[in-house]
């Protein structure tokens, strides 16, 4: 008898558990429509170019290369520095000055999009709430988070019907199941771009709506842009919700909101794991960043200690050089037009116009309604593989695979 035999063993992971049976798959022809990396027209998950630029540029910095100490608990000073000017002067120009001078904002380097929410987690469950409130469908980790991490409610909203948006439903369901005073107490996650899975988003007028009820019940916002960038192209520009919320003309936030971001689809540095955690406190309070801030150093030393410093290094450096940002923008836009022609080229094929429906389509990800049946037709006989949500990752798409795909996609029923 054994202790560790009373382990259960876990269920594999919805989607990394696909990408191993893919890669047992003997196959020539098979392909992988699951995990949401960036991949070029030839199939390979390559560097941005600018990002390519920036490694050498650190390698000339022999100091800043060789330098493997620790980096602070809340991270590089620069790294730092770069990502809130990114995210608070550049991506929201008319009120994040305002916010980064009245010093409103706590902030931890992260372990990329993952940690911030994790580190989230943690601190809300720990002072604030445990109650969260996560899209139907949302990307399935979303739900672990919060659980490992001290969330004990963890309620959906009705995001999606009928291959449409229905935000009528969404917030007539907040509205009923929210009372208005204990608002406080509810997180909600609200995908800033790029709806992972649906690849649906609402328009601007939607989100006003949302917006709207999300503070008249006095909800507590977390932001996950995991993809600022890859819905028009332009970083800053994708960040148009945070931008919302933050008009404090038109939102009080009294309670404050908090943001995770992520450099690892914009950036492509998925491995190297950076992004950050943003607090933003409410006015008037000149205790409270510090204070969170203290909070979070704790949570961080007690789980990793301290966040890894190359990746960081790599980001800082694109950030910080004003013609290396522009042509960061160039290579998130490039990566943005492939994704679009992927669109076009499978509407074509297949007549499936809502996949370049402009004003709510976005991102690499497109839902595409098939049923378990079909799902499992397309792996067993195509070796064509996708998530059993029926989510397809369009970046896993080429000129060389596209005629076999929507063959295979043409000859099962939708
Ligand atoms: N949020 C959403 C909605 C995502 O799709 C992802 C990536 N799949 C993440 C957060 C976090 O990703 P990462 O930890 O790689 O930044």
């Amino acid at each position: 008898f054994s202790l560790f035999e009373e382990i259960p063993r876990a269920p594999p992971d919805k989607i990394f558990g696909l990408t191993e049976q893919f890669n047992k798959d003997e196959n020539n022809k098979k392909v992988n429509l699951t995990v949401g990396v960036y991949k070029d027209n030839d199939g390979l998950v390559t560097t941005f170019p600018t990002v390519s630029k920036a490694q050498k540029m650190l390698e000339q910095d022999e100091k800043r290369n060789n330098d493997l100490s620790y980096l602070p608990i809340i991270g590089s000073p620069t790294y730092r520095r770069s990502v809130l000017d990114f995210l608070f002067r550049e991506s929201c120009p008319s009120s994040g000055p305002k916010l980064l001078e009245e010093n409103r904002i706590s902030f931890v380097q992260t372990l990329s999009g993952t940690g911030a929410l994790a580190v989230a987690a943690d601190l809300l469950s720990l002072f604030i709430s445990r109650t969260v409130w996560i899209p139907e469908p949302s990307w399935p980790n979303h739900i672990n988070i919060f659980k490992r991490h001290g969330f004990t409610d963890i309620r959906t909203y009705p995001y999606y019907e009928d291959g449409k948006l229905c935000v009528d439903k969404w917030l007539e369901h907040l509205r009923k199941n929210v009372k208005k005073n204990d608002g406080i107490r509810h997180c909600i996650i609200l995908h800033a771009c790029c709806h992972n899975p649906t690849g649906l988003d609402p328009t601007r007028e939607q989100w006003q709506k949302i917006l709207e009820t999300v503070n008249e019940l006095k909800m507590l916002p977390i932001i996950d842009m995991a993809y600022q960038g890859l819905e028009s192209g332009n970083p800053p520009e994708d960040a148009y919700v945070l931008r919302m919320c933050l008009d404090e003309s038109r939102y009080k936030w009294s309670h404050g909101l908090f943001l995770c971001q992520s450099f690892a689809k914009n950036m492509g540095l998925y491995g190297e794991r950076v992004g950050s955690l943003s607090v933003v406190v409410p006015p008037n309070q000149p205790e409270t960043k510090t204070n969170i801030e203290s909070q979070l150093k704790q949570i961080v030393r007690s789980i990793y200690s301290s966040p890894p410093g190359y990746g960081c290094r790599v980001a800082s450096i694109v950030l910080s050089s004003p013609s290396l940002k522009k042509e960061w923008h160039k290579d998130v836009d490039f990566m943005v037009q492939r994704l679009l022609d992927v669109r076009h080229g499978m509407c074509e094929r297949l007549g499936w116009s809502d996949l370049v429906n402009y004003t709510q389509q976005h991102g690499m990800f497109y839902y595409t309604r098939l049923n378990h049946h079909s799902l499992n037709r397309l792996r067993d006989e195509y070796s064509i593989y996708m998530t059993m949500d029926g989510r397809l990752s369009l970046s896993g798409i080429n000129d060389h695979n596209i005629d076999y795909v929507c063959d295979a996609f043409k000859s099962i029923s939708r």
